[in-house]
């Protein structure tokens, strides 16, 4: 069993509450629990816990508190901001301009509008995943009412050209939107500098609490709300605000101000500490968007033959905590648009996984990374090869513990065996099942082992080859399978 303390290197997707943050949310879940718009005195401490978080988050990004708008999140600001925006610039024109490489909630928002009457200009970027300025300008047209252009990507840590485009934007009079959510509290930002009409972020990636985020707003006239109510948030987001967690989002933006510069210091030397050590000690590897301005805490890391799934499987075994999300699955799965545009083959797009650094962090878990790293990859490459052509037997089990358990009872069998998170599917939905694929067709000496280990088999099964016939049990395993996908989906 794995006693290794946990180490997390999944900072992109979200961070620990920073403990100062924790004790000033505390009381309004207590005694403070009134609402802002109440005159009470209960409601006026409220208010002002409130009123200083917009002044906290105004500063972090350059802005005034009256041009902060609260919302619950990245995605809400994401979807108010170009909603909105699309809708109150729905008079003068219909056409909207973003990235490939922008987030679901940017994207996602722009298809939604495309349903209802606005054309929608996606364009592509280049192989270090940065939009060509001159090419947003090509784009533009009398009906241009927004442009989209994320601060930095959330897969490569790439930072775009904000600065040109939004100047860009500005003299064209085109409103101009930015999802700052990466890039707030690990890089400098300044809303008059980057010439941003409407910008996002986000308090849980920043070490603030989840459920609190905010659009800087420089000017009511562009947008127009997008849920209605009693006024909140100067009617641009009504509804009673989460005070506990506007308040610690406002607290976590003047600690990560604070210590802006030396901790862009301190995770760009530990990233440059981690890619050096990555690439002079494991062969078939990319680095990612390497060429291009990057945010310090990202690397988006592509290794040639493995299953991201797989190697994250190993590293959670390892209890190292990354994201293999943006990889394509072997079976089938889309290449992110942001890799895409990469242009890595296939072979090393499977194998990515993205290791995102958090101030916490220090050099010798980069080293204890590493040794993981390094083992994980050469026994998955190991096993590829020595399995070539041969029957791979897939035990799974009912969780993780078992997995870990089994891989270690197995050691000195003389087997050839690696974690594995396949199938895809069962790993990543609510069965979370983990698989040890072992090649040996005596699967009794395996039982056996397993059994004198004390480990649990959920189940044992030969892998899919679609050439080869399947029996019937085999076949009933890989229908149960597809059900429970299709379930997933429902
Ligand atoms: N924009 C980017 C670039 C992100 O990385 C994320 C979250 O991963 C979001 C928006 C959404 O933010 P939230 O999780 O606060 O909804």
């Amino acid at each position: 069993m794995s006693h290794a303390k946990e180490l997390f290197l999944d900072h992109a997707a979200t961070t620990p509450v920073h403990p100062d943050v924790a004790g000033l949310m505390l009381p309004f879940f207590g005694n403070h629990f009134g609402i802002p718009s109440s005159p009470s005195g209960l409601g006026q401490r409220s208010k002002r816990a409130v009123d200083e978080a917009r002044s906290r988050v105004g500063s972090l990004i350059n802005a005034s508190p009256a041009e902060i708008v609260f919302t619950s999140g990245g995605t809400e600001a994401n979807n108010l901001a170009v909603l909105g925006a699309a809708f109150a610039g729905r008079k003068k024109g219909n056409h909207i301009v973003t990235t490939a490489v922008e987030h679901a909630s940017v994207l996602n928002a722009c298809r939604h509008l495309e349903t209802r009457g606005f054309r929608v200009s996606v364009l592509p970027v280049d192989d270090q995943g940065r939009v060509d300025p001159g090419q947003v300008r090509q784009s533009l047209c009398d009906d241009t009412i927004l442009i989209s252009v994320m601060h930095a990507s959330n897969e490569t840590g790439t930072i775009q050209p904000v600065e040109e485009i939004g100047a860009m934007a500005r003299e064209q009079g085109i409103v101009f939107h930015c999802d700052a959510v990466q890039s707030a509290g690990r890089v400098l930002l300044d809303v008059r500098a980057l010439h941003v009409d409407l910008l996002s972020i986000s308090s849980h990636k920043l070490y603030g609490p989840k459920g609190a985020g905010a659009l800087f707003v420089a000017n009511q006239d562009a947008i127009e709300p997008v849920i209605f109510g009693s006024g909140q948030e100067q009617g641009i987001r009504p509804g009673t605000l989460n005070v506990p967690c506007v308040a610690g989002f406002g607290l976590a933006c003047s600690i990560v101000q604070r210590d802006l510069e030396n901790n862009g210091v301190l995770m760009a030397s530990l990233r440059e500490s981690l890619e050096q050590q990555v690439v002079n000690r494991i062969t078939g590897v990319k680095i990612n968007g390497a060429g291009a301005p990057r945010l310090p805490h990202i690397s988006s890391l592509s290794f040639l033959g493995v299953s991201a799934d797989d190697l994250a499987a190993h590293l959670d075994a390892a209890n190292i905590v990354v994201s293999s999300r943006y990889s394509p699955g072997i079976e089938g799965h889309e290449m992110s648009p942001a890799l895409a545009a990469l242009g890595i083959e296939r072979e090393y797009a499977s194998g990515t996984i993205r290791l995102s650094l958090g101030w916490e962090n220090k050099e010798k878990q980069i080293r204890r990374t590493l040794e993981s790293l390094a083992g994980a990859i050469e026994s998955l490459r190991g096993f590829a090869a020595a399995s070539r052509g041969k029957d791979v037997t897939m035990f799974t089990f009912p969780d993780r513990e078992s997995a870990i358990a089994a891989q270690e009872g197995l050691s000195g069998s003389g087997l050839v065996f690696s974690l594995a998170a396949r199938p895809r599917d069962l790993a990543h939905g609510s069965c979370s099942s983990m698989a040890l694929a072992c090649l040996s067709k005596d699967h009794t000496k395996v039982g056996t082992l397993l059994g004198e280990s004390g480990v649990t088999i959920a189940g044992m099964h030969k892998t899919r080859d679609e050439d080869r016939p399947m029996k019937k049990k085999e076949r009933e395993f890989w229908d149960k399978v597809e059900q429970i996908k299709k379930g997933l989906r429902s």
